[in-house]
């Protein structure tokens, strides 16, 4: 507030907008991209791709134009080469004083063009003597909100506050990282990074600048993750399964349809030695979806039982618990053993009967979903706790299973969203990870085609033929919350378009916002083959298990992310014949959604899905890392392009945490601080994680 230029009306907008109060608040603002400004074009050499343009030149006339919230104001601005027309939307008044007509002036701005005008919104104008004062050569760009813009905070006011906050600054800024790790990592000191990240010396300079800051930020990111991975480690004791018994051996040899695939049989012995190890297992199954996961799920949760446990199975939906409950209830037959399910809709006089059940041990396995973590069921001894599909379940509830015996029982989370090796090590660095990479034998890939929505008379045809042959369809319909409404409205009319065209066949609908049971009887009915189109929405993304079905058809198929594509594709390709996947869409795409549904078309491979997903979407996105309430907050750092950096930084964390655990050498004092100072800034966040 008390900087020259910025006072306490601007030091609000910079509190509200960016939560900057502070001048290391604002020294850690990074520029988001540099441009040289030391290039000043002509407005004849302009076109239309520029990112942005730099003109030297004078305003002619301004204009108001248009009416209520259309209402603008234009100026045509030129130089010897020609003009072009600069636009504002608010601050309409001000800005004939702001600017003078007549003036010269440096602009800086992006263009855009409208048939032959060259056009510029809300440039930046400076005159020529201030611009001179300013910094001129290769120059870092701040993002700005239209709430700071309006307050005259864009990059170039940021900029000016930060030479400002530098030249106050006399003595060189507190190292944050410690001597050895300086050498050993070859940084620059943290004063040089963040004089050079505002304004870079030279490209080399802003290179090393960008690397030791990037590096920083994903070392104690690291650092804390495997702090309290080891700390959780050492408290929390294990419950040990040290023997394979007769429920395990029964199952194996005589109730088992077929040989298990060499990956799974990995994973088990990865189970195995984890149980058995003394300690608690926190361990992420990867698996393609079908691969065969439920039956891991299963064989673990025999061996809990072996040793005297109890088993639990958790599910995102009553769905998919339901599903589960019957494939186990069917796998383990004829073995004794007693298989409950419980769910969001399970009746109370239900629940009365099997509580005091799973409180006295009789029932040894447990399968449902949120519903078996209220506090009101308790276990006699549950020694295991499977949770499927763990994308759609928050790190809270992790937390909460652990609660569920006095030796926290073992954990085994199993997604078939791959996730992407920096992610996995970051949202989920304190648990090992398996991967089963295998299918189970026989399986044919399934064929994905993206075809124009104009054309799909063509594809029915293709469809009957399908159906002819005796095989099912599902038929997908996006729906996202904000557009609920006509979501819903597009599907029960596709709904309606499908009968009308397969008037031969019955068809099921499906959507969230159904009741349970209602949803339940129209899934079974799909299950048992009474109805062999199915209309959905994405309900049926996880985990239903239809071999019969063989046509996998997703309308708007642009509106899906990749991993929801590859999660829907993963519904058909489960029988012996080979299955399709269509993704229709209209003809009109951007760049970036061609290129996802081209990865679809071209891959089958859930990890190099996931990866190009990371890559176009950013890590923000992926499907759950939001609902996980895992809050990133990273300045610098891109976890999908800088995880060779996050790599050598997780080693050396690693390395430094396996001689001083708890940071307490005089060497590593400046790590706890600033680890300490850094959790404290980050209240939500990296604490979370674990
Ligand atoms: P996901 O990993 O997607 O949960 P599932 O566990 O639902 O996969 O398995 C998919 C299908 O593959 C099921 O019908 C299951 O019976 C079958 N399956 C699992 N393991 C094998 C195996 N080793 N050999 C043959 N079929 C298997
Ligand atoms: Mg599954």
């Amino acid at each position: 507030m008390y900087l020259q230029g910025v006072g306490p009306k601007k030091a609000e907008v910079l509190k509200k907008e960016i939560e900057v109060v502070s001048w290391e608040d604002i020294l850690y603002y990074f520029p988001y991209k540099y441009i040289d400004r030391s290039k000043i074009f002509k407005i004849n050499e302009i076109d239309g791709n520029m990112p942005y343009i730099q003109l030297k030149g004078k305003i002619l006339n301004y204009e108001l134009q248009g009416e209520g919230r259309a209402r603008r104001l234009t100026a045509t601005f030129c130089d010897d080469t020609g003009h072009i027309e600069l636009v504002w939307f608010r601050m309409l008044k001000q800005i004939p004083d702001l600017y003078k007509v007549g003036t010269e002036y440096i602009l800086f701005g992006k263009p855009t063009i409208f048939g032959h005008r060259i056009n510029v919104a809300h440039p930046e104008l400076e005159t020529e003597s201030k611009f001179y004062e300013g910094e001129v050569g290769v120059q870092g760009q701040y993002n700005t909100t239209e709430k700071m813009k309006s307050a005259f905070l864009h990059s170039r006011a940021i900029q000016k506050i930060i030479t400002q906050v530098l030249e106050n600054i006399k003595e060189p800024l507190p190292e944050t990282l410690n001597e050895t790790l300086i050498n050993k990592v070859c940084l620059i000191s943290i004063d040089e990074a963040i004089r050079n990240i505002h304004f870079p010396k030279s490209s080399a300079l802003l290179r090393k600048a960008q690397f030791r800051l990037k590096f920083e930020e994903l070392f104690y990111l690291q650092l804390n993750i495997l702090q309290i991975t080891k700390y959780r480690e050492k408290r929390l004791g294990g419950l040990l399964f040290t023997k394979v018994g007769d429920y395990f051996n029964n199952f194996y040899h005589k109730n088992l349809p077929f040989e298990l695939t060499n990956a799974q049989k990995k994973v088990i012995k990865e189970i195995r030695r984890d149980t058995n190890s003394g300690k608690q297992m926190n361990r992420l199954l990867q698996g393609d979806v079908g691969s065969g996961k439920t039956l891991v799920a299963l064989l673990s949760v025999l061996l809990a039982l072996d040793n005297g446990f109890q088993g639990a199975i958790m599910a995102p939906t009553e769905i998919l618990a339901t599903q589960h409950y019957e494939t186990i209830n069917e796998l383990v037959r004829g073995l004794d053993i007693q298989v409950a399910l419980l769910t969001g809709s399970t009746p109370k006089s239900r629940r009365k009967i099997i509580l005091p059940m799973i409180k006295s041990g009789e029932i040894q396995i447990l399968i449902g979903t949120h519903a078996l973590i209220e506090n009101v069921v308790e276990f006699d001894n549950l020694g295991l706790v499977v949770v499927d599909e763990q994308h759609r379940f928050g790190v809270v509830q992790r937390a909460k299973l652990w609660k569920k015996n006095t030796i926290p029982p073992h954990v085994l989370v199993m997604t078939a969203t791959p996730i992407p090796r920096t992610l996995a090590m970051t949202v989920y660095g304190d648990l090992d990870v398996s991967v089963i990479d295998e299918l189970p034998p026989g399986r044919k890939p399934v064929k994905t085609l993206h075809i124009y929505s104009k054309k799909r008379n063509k594809l029915y045809h293709s469809v009957r033929k399908q159906l002819q042959e005796g095989r099912q369809i599902y038929i997908v319909y996006p729906l996202i919350e904000e557009s609920e409404k006509t979501d819903l409205q597009n599907l029960q009319e596709g709904f309606e378009i499908t009968k009308q065209i397969f008037p031969e066949y019955k068809v099921s609908m499906v959507h969230g916002k159904m009741k349970p049971a209602e949803k339940e009887a129209e899934m079974q009915k799909f299950v048992s083959g009474e109805t062999q189109i199915m209309v959905a929405t994405t309900v049926i993304e996880v985990g239903v298990n239809v071999p019969n079905a063989s046509v996998m058809i997703i309308e708007n198929a642009e509106r899906f992310g990749l991993s929801q594509l590859h999660q829907l594709r993963g519904r058909v390709g489960r029988g012996a014949d080979q299955s399709f996947c269509i993704l229709l869409t209209r003809y009109e795409l951007s760049e970036n959604t061609r290129r996802r549904l081209a990865i679809m078309t071209e891959t089958n491979d859930g990890f190099v899905i996931a990866e190009e997903d990371l890559k176009l979407r950013g890590p923000g996105d992926i499907d759950g890392t939001q609902q996980s309430g895992i809050a990133f907050n990273l300045k610098i750092a891109n976890l999908s392009h800088d995880g060779q950096i996050l790599i050598i930084a997780r080693d050396f964390a690693q390395e430094i945490l396996a001689s001083d655990p708890m940071l307490e050498k005089a060497q590593n004092l400046v790590l706890k601080d600033q680890l300490n100072k850094l959790n404290k800034q980050r209240q939500v966040g990296w604490f979370m994680i674990s």
